[in-house]
Formats: C-alpha cells, sequence, structure tokens
C-alpha cells in the first residue's frame, strides 16, 4: 500500500529531477515554444517541495491537492495549470484514504489525465504532455517500471508529430522534428513515480 509519505517522497523526487533535466526541458521548449518550460517547472516543483515541508499533508489525496494547488499558483506557464489539474484531480480521486493501493493510483491518475483533457482540449496525438501521460496511465496497470517505459516511448513518438494545442501549435508544419518539452517533462514525472516505487 502506498501512504502520504510515498506520495511526498514521489514528489521530492519529481522536484529534483525537474532540477537536475531543467536546461534540457528549456532547450526543447526553445525549438517549438518560448524557452520556459524547464524554469517554469523548476519554479513550481520547488514550490511544491517547499510546501509539502511546511504542511507535511498526511493522506496521498491530501499530498497531491497541495502539490497542485503550488503549481496552479506558482507557473505561469500553460503547464501550471495544466500539472495543476492533473495532480489535484488525481488527489481528489484518492480522497481522505490514508493509503492506497496501485490500483486506485492508476484510476486517480487517469482521472487526472481527464481533466487535463477537458481543461487543454488535447487528444492523444496532438503533441502534448498527453502523448506521455495516457500510455503511461494505460501501462500502470503492469506495473511502475512499464508506465515509465510507456511515458519515455509516448515523448520520443512527439517527434514526427505536428503540435496541434498549445504555443507548439502556432508554428505548424515547423514543429515536425522536435520532442515535446511537456511531454519529455511527464515522462519525468512517471520516471520518478517509478524510481521512488523501486526505492
Ligand atoms: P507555455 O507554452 O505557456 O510557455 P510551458 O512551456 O511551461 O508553457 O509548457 C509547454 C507544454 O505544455 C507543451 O510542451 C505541452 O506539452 C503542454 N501543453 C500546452 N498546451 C497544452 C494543452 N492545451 N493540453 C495539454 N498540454 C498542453
Ligand atoms: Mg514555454
Ligand atoms: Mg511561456
Amino acid at each position: 500500500m502506498l501512504d502520504a509519505d510515498f506520495f511526498r517522497r514521489w514528489m521530492r523526487t519529481a522536484a529534483a529531477s525537474v532540477d537536475r533535466e531543467a536546461e534540457r526541458l528549456t532547450a526543447l521548449d526553445s525549438a517549438i515554444g518560448d524557452a520556459d518550460h524547464g524554469s517554469n517547472l523548476r519554479r513550481g516543483f520547488t514550490a511544491v517541495a517547499t510546501a509539502l515541508e511546511k504542511e507535511a499533508p498526511d493522506t496521498p489525496g491530501g499530498v497531491l491537492i497541495l502539490a497542485g494547488r503550488q503549481l496552479i499558483s506558482t507557473v505561469g506557464g500553460a503547464s501550471g495549470p495544466l500539472y495543476g489539474t492533473l495532480l489535484r484531480r488525481a488527489g481528489k480521486a484518492l480522497g481522505d484514504a490514508a493509503e492506497v493501493d496501485e490500483e486506485e493510483l492508476a484510476a486517480a491518475l487517469r482521472a487526472g489525465v481527464e481533466g487535463v483533457m477537458a481543461l487543454g482540449g488535447a487528444a492523444p496525438g496532438d503533441k502534448t504532455m498527453i502523448d506521455a501521460l495516457m500510455p503511461a496511465v494505460d501501462a500502470l496497470g503492469t506495473g511502475f517500471g512499464a508506465a515509465r517505459a510507456a511515458a519515455e516511448e509516448g515523448a520520443a513518438a512527439t517527434v514526427p508529430l505536428r503540435a496541434r494545442k498549445g504555443r507548439a501549435s502556432y508554428l505548424g508544419e515547423r514543429s515536425v522534428g522536435h520532442q515535446d518539452p511537456g511531454a519529455t517533462s511527464s515522462a519525468l514525472l512517471i520516471a520518478a513515480l517509478a524510481e521512488t516505487a523501486e526505492a
């Protein structure tokens, strides 16, 4: 079973990973966006880590809701409200249980991904974070390692796609040939989940 401490460790691991990879995320965003994805998420996840230290929510749902709220309030770009919605929706789906199992986590993340799709209007294949998140959620039933592999494959598979949502869509055909920054950061988030589960 996964308790609040597991979810706090997931968010801390994600924050460390985003911090390490911020330059790469920003470089990807400089090719098809406005070169701020790494700095946006670094600011957001630093705030998440700080808030979790201070408030230490004692349920999995509480951890994800607090994290989502921090992302919404500290990230100016499109990714803030979208990742905020992912985590808040997932947190709400977990309710006030003290521990959840992997199946409940998978269902909660699916609700979160549906929330992101409802907010941003993106579908799979639009070259967004959805292209990493959706396959990861689909694979989570098989295990954390399978989810990580599916997210990484999904992010890599955005390279030949033409962006249909977000800033990159303004480039039309010129968005082809570049990996989507948000799909890449989503793969980091899922890799952090797998790393937390394996630790
Ligand atoms: P901004 O584009 O406002 O500068 P970021 O650079 O932080 O924000 O985030 C860009 C990422 O957000 C994109 O690479 C894409 O994955 C994701 N994104 C943008 N718009 C949408 C949307 N409508 N639905 C899902 N994801 C989106
Ligand atoms: Mg950007
Ligand atoms: Mg921006």
